[in-house]
Parts: structure tokens; sequence; C-alpha cells
């Protein structure tokens, strides 16, 4: 039968009916371990208690009464990020795409503030992802999901990604931001080097740029590290944030320092729901468990431990994984063979992975993961590359080498 849901996504023949930490259930009763957290949203698992009780004891309360008025867990979770982070402002959003927008819009306007309002455009770097709205797109720059939308939304100038001399070059008068992934998460789980960031950071100060950091994919605890730009000792002067915020229900922010923002005054920006008690209940309750003292350093632990299993994967099977990449518990297998069949086989085994640019694919446990789960995950890859191999094998006796 026809679905009458719109075709855009090529979804897998599953579905799930309840979680559990790192495991999924499906529809038919089967467990699968889960390494994809719903594209690295369910960065504290499936039906965390403490999470479920927020939810839940908000919903009994109070749901939505818009903007406005005040809303007190707003403000706690507004100043809790401000406290542990760069940022001395937030605007909440419901979703990656919406904090980027936030951060363009923001970008443009602190230059129309200072008197520069020709100052609007934002460089922006190849195998960049940050979101499907008409500004996000054209940030990311990706053909592929600008073609047939019309005329590109205006502003945006992409440059090679590690490649300095073109990005000097596509600095001028008009030139208002950089905006970058600390590592690019849809790209391919391609890490900015820490040196490349203060590189950017310098670049950005000598010309009265501002850098914008998009964190949607690394921020919240995936890095090792509450947000990932720490690791490059640099700051940036705004940061979208999304996904794991929410820990599965849909929120985002926009963080920046309070010079940043100086051009978003009353009016200039809003949303119906950003912001709800329901999200900031849940928002709270996830920064409870992540700013926990001992939290950061056990993704750190358990994010080396993943990789040096992987590093033995790859060992193991060297005619399908390529190379190791990531940081934290955002790990990348650049493969030898076609990224999407290792998924499937991999979910064969029970394992969900996810497909990522650079035929990349991407490893995102729950933050929550064991090390028990770490070895099972890593027995199902073997598995997973063995049974690709037999493939392999099966379709070279079939056509010896030499043959037409
Ligand atoms: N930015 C980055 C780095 C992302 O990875 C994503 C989503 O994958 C987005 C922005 C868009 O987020 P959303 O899908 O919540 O709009």
């Amino acid at each position: 039968m026809l679905s009458v849901i719109l075709p855009t996504y090529a979804r897998a023949e599953l579905s799930f009916e309840r979680g559990d930490g790192a495991w999924l259930t499906s529809t038919d009763g089967e467990r699968y371990l889960d390494f994809g957290s719903g594209v690295a949203v369910t960065g504290l698992g499936h039906s965390h208690p403490h999470l479920v009780a927020a939810l839940v004891g908000q919903a009994g309360k109070i749901w939505h009464t818009s903007n406005l008025y005040r809303i007190p867990d707003g403000e706690r979770l507004a100043e809790r990020l401000t406290g542990a982070t760069f940022a001395d402002v937030v605007f909440f959003t419901n979703s990656g795409a919406e904090a980027n927008e936030a951060s363009i819009k923001m970008a443009r306007k602190y230059h129309a503030a200072g008197g520069h309002p020709e100052r609007f455009r934002i460089i922006t770097f190849e195998g960049a992802f940050h979101g499907r709205t008409l500004a996000t797109i054209a940030a990311g720059g990706q053909q592929k999901y600008i073609d047939g939308f019309g005329p590109k939304v205006d502003g945006f100038d992409q440059v090679p990604f590690g490649d300095e001399a073109a990005l000097k070059a596509a600095i001028g008068p008009e030139t208002a931001a950089m905006l970058i992934e600390p590592v690019q998460g849809e790209g391919g789980v391609r890490v900015v080097p820490a040196q490349m960031l203060r590189d950017l950071r310098a670049l950005c100060d000598s010309h009265g740029l501002l850098l914008i950091l998009d964190e949607v994919q690394t921020g919240v605890g995936r890095s090792g590290n509450f947000f990932a730009y720490e690791q490059s000792g640099i700051e940036p002067d705004i940061m979208s944030v999304a996904k794991g915020i929410g820990g599965g229900f849909p929120m985002g922010a926009c963080l920046a320092t309070r010079e940043a923002a100086r051009g978003m005054t009353v009016g200039t920006h809003g949303s119906t729901f950003g912001g709800n008690p329901l999200a900031m209940s849940v928002g709270n309750a996830v920064l409870d468990v992540v700013l926990e003292p001992a939290f950061l350093d056990r993704v750190k632990q358990a994010g080396l431990a993943l990789k040096q299993r992987l590093a033995e994967l790859q060992d193991r099977h060297p005619r399908v994984v390529g190379e190791v990449r990531g940081v934290g518990l955002l790990m990348g297998l650049k493969m030898r063979v076609p990224n999407v069949d290792f998924v499937k086989a991999a979910r064969a085994r029970h394992l969900l992975t996810i497909a990522a640019g650079d035929n990349v694919v991407r490893l995102l446990p729950p933050m929550i993961v064991t090390d028990a789960e770490i070895a099972e995950a890593v027995r199902r890859m073997d598995a997973a590359c063995s049974d690709i191999e037999a493939t392999m094998l099966d379709l070279e006796m079939a056509e010896p080498k030499g043959a037409a």
C-alpha cells in the first residue's frame, strides 16, 4: 500500500515500541543495540528514569504558555547553560536548523546594529551540514539539498575544508561571520583540528568577524567535553545547540555572548514553541545528569575504549574498514565497502549504526553505554564485517580475476 507519509526518507523496514538504555525493542519483539541514538539525540539512552520523571511530572503541571510570559524553568536552564559555557544569553528553539537560523540572524544583526548592515555574508566549509531550512541548506552548500528549491538564499560563501588561502580570499567587506561544526557529523565525522579552530578564531578577531560554532551534533557531552570547543582552548561568539540537549524531546538553543547578541532586541526574533515548559523540564533534567562531576570523564573513557576496539576491528578487517576517526562517543568508520552495506549488515546483526558522508559509518552510542555494551557492539560489527567478506569471497569465486 502506498504510504501517506511524504516519501522524503529512505526508511528501514523496522519500527520500535520501547527502549531501555542502549537497547531498543522492535514491534516484532526483537532487541537491537542502539549505536545511533536517533542521530546523536538520545544521549542518555532510552527511558532514562530521571528524564521520564521530569517529563511526566511537568506534563501533569503545565505544557505551554507561550513566550508572552516568563518561563521559570527556561530561565533556570539558560542560567545553567551560560554558567557552564562561554555564553551570556540563550534563545531556545525546537530544532538544530532553527538554532542555526537564530545564530545566522544574530550574526547579521550584530553588524547591522554596529552600523554595518552590508556585512551579512557568512563563510562556511565544504562537507558542512547545518539543517534543511532554506537558509541552512544554503549554509551547508550541498547541491543535492539545494537543487529544485528556487534561488539559493544569498549570503553564504563556502570554502574547502582546511584551505587557508581560499579562506582568507573569501573574507571581504561584506563578511559577517564564519560558521563551522567542530566535528562534521553528517559530512563524515571529520574532526576540525584544534589548531584550525584557533586559527579561525584569530582570523575572525583580526577581521572583526563573529565565530559561530554549530554544536548541534557535537554538544552536550558527546565529544567527551560539555561542548567540543573546549578541547581547542578557544571560545565562539555564538553557538547552535540541539539534539542531545533534549535527550529525545525536540528542542534546541542558540547561545551567545551579550556583545554578539547586541542586535537581538524585543521583536527581532521569536518562536511559538521555543523554550516551552515541557522542553525546559527535560533540558534541565539532561543537565542534571551530564553536569554531574564524573559523567564527562566516563564519556571520555568510554570513547577511548570504543576507539581502541574499533582500531582492532580495522586490523581484523582491512578490506572492509579503512580508517577510524572521531572524538568521544562521536566515532566514524571510513569504509572500503559502501557504508550503507555495512549499516545493513550490522542491522541484520541487530546493531544500529548510521551512514554519513565520505562513505563513513557513524557510531553514536548513548553516553550511558557500558563497557560490556561496547564489547557487544564490536562483536556484532565483527560479525557484520565477516558477513560482508563472505559476500566478497562469493563474488570473487563467481568472477575469477582476469575474467572478462
Ligand atoms: N547542524 C548539525 C551539525 C546537524 O548535525 C544537524 C542535524 O543532523 C542540524 C544542524 C539540523 O538539526 P535539525 O535536524 O534538528 O534541524
